[in-house]
């Protein structure tokens, strides 16, 4: 299952952030609502969103100020900014992309003609998006952006976790020894104890969390990742405590 495309919507007035939300929900995106530049940031330091519409004039800092800063920022530079502006004038439109908007839109604006734009910086983006990332369930990687989420929510891992959590669910389902995962995550010309393997496989649940049960032990051959038991588990609430 792959997760639906999560929209941060950054307006202030609630009744058109009420309506775009409603509209972005029904049409398969996940809406995040909120009202100012701060609390968007709080936002975009937790969890990247796959696109962001934003509304030019804001209370506190306005959106070109913020556009500007994701764009120059290399963790946010390659999320997708659609403007939303009250203002019709060719000036502000071209300031509006100048500040690292992807596309406008001017207010008022027709809900299919956002959501085709949206659907539209969206396709733009993701190729190279694509390439680069990973699904197993609710568990997403991206190697361009070096995250790693489960249902929404970003994991703290260290380098090595990292690594062994993308090439794991690069190879789902399928089981790998000890030796295979030291000669793929550490190379085979550095010798390392296979009990290493098991340090940084048991570092890696912790940081997992709720997740940590889709990293199976195998005994007698080794680890495997699996996105199907939880697949079960999410789909019988009352299974999950057996
Ligand atoms: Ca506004």
């Amino acid at each position: 299952m792959r997760h639906l495309p999560r929209i941060l919507v950054v307006e202030d007035e609630p009744s058109i952030a009420e309506l775009i939300a409603v509209n972005l929900r029904h049409n398969g995106f996940a809406p995040t609502v909120v009202f100012d530049g701060v609390a968007a940031q709080r936002e975009m330091d937790a969890v990247l969103p796959d696109a962001i519409l934003l509304d030019w004039m804001l209370p506190g800092e306005s959106g070109a100020t913020l556009a500007r800063r994701w764009r120059k920022a290399e963790r946010t530079r390659s999320v997708p900014i659609l403007m939303l502006t009250a203002r019709s004038d060719e000036s502000d439109k071209v300031q509006g992309l100048d500040a690292g908007a992807d596309d406008y839109i001017t207010k008022p604006f027709s809900t299919q003609e956002l959501l085709a734009r949206i659907r539209a910086v969206l396709r733009r983006r993701s190729p190279e998006i694509s390439s680069d990332s990973v699904q197993v369930g609710e568990l997403a990687l991206n190697v361009a952006t070096h995250r790693a989420t489960y249902r929404g929510a970003e994991l703290r891992l260290g380098p090595t976790e990292f690594k062994l959590l993308h090439y794991l669910m690069k190879h789902a389902e399928r089981v790998h020894t000890r030796g295979t995962l030291l000669d793929k995550i550490w190379g085979d010309h550095v010798y390392i104890e296979e009990r290493t393997v098991d340090v940084h496989v048991k570092r890696l649940r912790e940081s997992l969390g709720e997740a940590a049960a889709m990293v199976e032990t195998v005994r007698g051959a080794g680890y495997r990742l699996s996105g199907m038991g939880m697949a079960a588990r999410s789909a019988d609430p009352d299974s999950a405590q057996a």
